[in-house]
């Protein structure tokens, strides 16, 4: 469980990104909309159906099972199957199939990127206190201490016996990257099992749409602007999709007039620092927002050209340069998107070279 100062950054958060297309239901007539805080942020589900009380329904069993995610996911609640697998760091956990298939993907992810992402993480990222709702600089000493803790390649994975092991005492799973993703995919499937229209579900900013609103027209949504809080970077439509988004700052504190983020890269156990969002879209929301965390740290040159690469996977990465911010997009993006920054440099890649406009 995160503290109450968390919970109040995520509120904020929330209530700048619903400030285009996600929030209000006066402003999609005939949905039903309900916002609960889970899994560290606030979710908002939106759904319709031809009788109004089917869909409050089906919101209310797509927020239970969002919660029973949280439970195997959460790696501070002791009751958890992540808790049960760090307390026996170093030896064979069981877990189940969920569990299993979360840690396959992830460790999927951390193969093609590299190690950009690697849900191993976990001790490095309690170093920084950004769970506690704060955040301190650790000292290189304490970070060095715990990086030969981070180490993807470390995590064996029996698929066959459906158990864990992380190979070194000490090693910690954080699903923190992963998670969020999951339990949204797991509300659209309870959402679409119970017969509604259409539906959309925002965990903070990780979401995923399925049918059309009421009026025909697809979901709109407003990625939020990094450095304009308030202010919408980009839009586009969706309709059967997911997209994500990792930035540096929806969760970070300043020190020494230098922001430190809670996205690390797990090689440094410092914050990432090549970007300052990535947004991704995917089929499902799992897919979306482990790519959004793996390219967000690799950065624009490497992950713009890996999202070109993998299939069924958009991009849009954005840097902070000299003369300002710097947009690259994924080719797969041309005509889907409106870019509302003019001071925005945009670049799209073509055939895995960037060409600026
Ligand atoms: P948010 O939680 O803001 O939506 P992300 O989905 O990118 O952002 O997840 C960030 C969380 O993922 C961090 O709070 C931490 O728990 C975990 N994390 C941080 N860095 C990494 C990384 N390089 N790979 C995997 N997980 C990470
Ligand atoms: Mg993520």
């Amino acid at each position: 469980m995160r503290s109450r100062a968390f919970w109040w950054g995520a509120v904020i958060a929330v209530a700048c990104i619903g400030g285009w297309g996600c929030s209000s239901s006066s402003s999609t007539p005939g949905v039903c909309e309900q916002s609960r805080a889970l899994i560290g942020t606030v979710v908002t589900i939106k759904a319709h159906h031809p009788d109004r009380r089917l869909a409050e329904e089906a919101i209310d069993a797509a927020f239970a099972e969002m919660a029973r995610v949280e439970k195997i996911c959460s790696w501070r609640g002791a009751q958890s199957e992540v808790a049960a697998v760090n307390a026996q760091a170093g030896g064979w956990s069981e877990v189940g199939p969920e569990l299993m298939e979360l840690v396959r993907r992830s460790h999927h992810c951390s193969l093609l990127s590299d190690g950009a992402f690697d849900i191993t993480v976990g001790p490095v990222v309690e170093l920084w206190g950004f769970e506690q709702g704060g955040g301190w600089v650790p000292s290189p000493e304490e970070i060095d201490g715990r990086l030969g803790l981070v180490d993807f390649r470390a995590l064996e994975i029996d698929t066959a016996v459906g158990r864990l092991r992380t190979a070194r005492p000490g090693m910690g799973l954080d699903l923190g990257g992963v998670a969020k993703g999951y339990a949204v995919d797991q509300a659209i499937s309870l959402l679409r099992e119970r017969g509604v229209l259409g539906a959309l579900v925002d965990a903070g900013g990780d979401l995923r749409a399925i049918g059309l609103r009421p009026d025909g027209k697809p979901w709109r949504i407003g990625i939020k602007h990094p450095r304009e809080p308030g202010h919408v970077l980009a839009t586009f439509e969706l309709a059967d999709g997911s997209v994500a988004t990792s930035g540096d700052y929806e969760r970070y504190f300043t020190a020494g007039g230098i922001r430190y983020h809670h996205l690390l890269d797990p090689r440094t156990g410092m914050p990432a620092r090549k970007a300052v969002s990535a947004t991704v879209w995917a089929s499902d929301a799992c897919t979306a927002d482990m790519w959004a965390t793996a390219l967000f740290v690799m950065g624009p040159a490497a992950g713009l050209g890996l999202a070109e690469d993998l299939d069924g996977i958009d991009a849009l990465i954005v840097e902070a340069a000299e003369g300002g911010l710097v947009a690259s997009l994924s080719s797969g993006l041309a005509g889907r998107i409106d870019l509302i920054d003019p001071a925005l440099t945009v670049r799209w890649a073509d055939a895995g070279d960037l060409r600026e406009h």
